[in-house]
């Protein structure tokens, strides 16, 4: 069989390698092989000249104008510039072909766009393309009779157990589950003082910097509900989240006659990528294998709303609509930043995301301008707040 063409945005991150790692896998072990046709990154020129070394692909992008030139000068062509991503989605992607969404943030949202446009399956980590214009995307895949693959561990878990049933009228509610993250047990009070390192140190996944700290202050999740809420179809008052602090299950459909359908494995972002690699097919894995003598058990735990507000934003943003998803998404996005730059304290990331939403209007959103204008004021605002903050 002809080897699968694949294109990876952020092929230097951790869902980058780890995809890069899976496709080596594949290989071996006799799954669906894999062409790297492009390999595109932000600014990490030394990591994606050494991928290109390794997986030979046709064509690289790189954000970064100096490290481009650098990578070009040992005689590889390279898409230089913010636009990089859209013009090897434009030039190189063909329909059937697979591309691996995994930048961070909303500059994921028009290359993953322009790939559905051209016919390309996506496999989806970059949740906030979703966040942000979920009803323009899921409409374009509609259009197109597309297809996207949800890489996120905890909506690959609800995709695969949503298979237990026959659509969405038998699901009574979705769970997906959250580490906690490493905040689950501090007071209050104590958030007050969350350092940097503190706010980095995850106690289940290893993952980059913006997801990591989306996760200590649950942002993560509620990016993740709304993500869901655009990739499964379901209302706010049916998708959930309830805090696991081993992190060994993903998610749960439970369905209208009680039926509780969960997925399993331990906290390693390779079988979600696998999946998505390989579906409908299912091969030998290469993620780390659920050990069932070590096993010390599950537990469950409600979210505590009051030390992490971050889910309630999700429900409203959720009824809302509109532009309130690329709104959250945006100012989290430079609170994130700012919080990570020592600028704001780690409280104040959430803070600043709910004075956007209140402070905003939540209008109509048709275009991927009226998007990106949305984005744009809530990038000022919170700017704004930032500066006042730290002022
Ligand atoms: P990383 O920060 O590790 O990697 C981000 C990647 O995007 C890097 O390759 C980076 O390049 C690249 N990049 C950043 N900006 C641009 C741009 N403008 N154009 C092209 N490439 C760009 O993030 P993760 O891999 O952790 O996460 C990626 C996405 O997947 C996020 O949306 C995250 O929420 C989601 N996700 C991640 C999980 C994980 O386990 N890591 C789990 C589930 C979802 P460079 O480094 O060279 O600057």
């Amino acid at each position: 069989m002809s080897a699968r063409r694949i294109i990876i945005l952020g092929s230097t991150g951790s869902i980058g390698t780890n995809t890069l790692r899976v496709i080596e896998h594949l290989a071996e072990a006799g799954g669906p092989r894999y062409e790297v046709v492009a390999l595109v990154a932000g600014r990490n020129a030394s990591l994606l000249a050494e991928q290109a070394e390794r997986h030979r692909p046709r064509a690289l992008g790189l954000v970064d104008g100096d490290g481009a030139a650098a990578i070009s000068r040992s005689g590889r062509a390279v898409h230089a510039g913010p636009d990089a991503a859209i013009e090897i989605i434009e030039r190189f992607v063909e329909p059937g072909d697979v591309v691996m969404g995994a930048m961070v943030g909303a500059a994921g949202l028009e290359p993953t766009l322009a790939a559905i446009r051209r016919g390309a399956t996506i496999a989806l980590a970059n949740k906030e393309t979703l966040v942000a214009a979920g009803e323009i995307v899921m409409a374009e895949v509609a259009a197109r009779g597309g297809t996207i693959l949800p890489v996120d561990s905890e909506h690959s878990a609800l995709f695969q157990c949503l298979l237990a049933g026959h659509g969405s009228q038998e699901v009574r509610r979705v769970v997906l589950t959250a580490s906690g993250g490493p905040f689950r047990t501090w007071p209050a009070a104590r958030l007050r003082e969350a350092t940097i390192a503190d706010a980095l140190a995850h106690p289940t996944w290893r993952m980059g910097r913006k997801v990591t700290i989306d996760s200590a202050s649950l942002m993560n999740k509620a990016l993740e509900l709304v993500e869901a809420r655009w990739l499964f179809g379901l209302g706010a008052d049916r998708i959930e989240a309830i805090v696991h602090p081993q992190s060994i299950v993903h998610g749960l459909a439970e369905f209208v006659d009680g039926s509780v359908i969960a997925q399993l494995s331990p906290p390693d972002m390779k079988l979600p990528i696998q999946l998505a690699l390989t579906w409908p097919d299912r091969v030998e894995g290469c993620a780390d294998r659920l050990d069932w003598t070590r096993l010390r058990g599950l537990e469950f735990e409600q979210v505590d709303h009051d030390r992490f507000p971050a889910l309630r934003l999700a429900a409203e943003v959720i009824r809302r609509g509109g532009s309130s998803g690329a709104v959250l998404n945006a100012a989290n996005e430079v609170a994130v930043e700012a919080f990570l730059a020592g600028t704001i304290p780690f409280l104040a990331i959430t803070d600043l995301v709910a004075e956007a939403l209140a402070g905003l209007p939540t209008r109509t959103v048709r275009t991927l301008a009226e998007v990106a204008a949305a984005d744009q004021e809530a990038r000022e605002f919170a700017s704004d707040r930032v500066a006042a903050i730290s002022g």
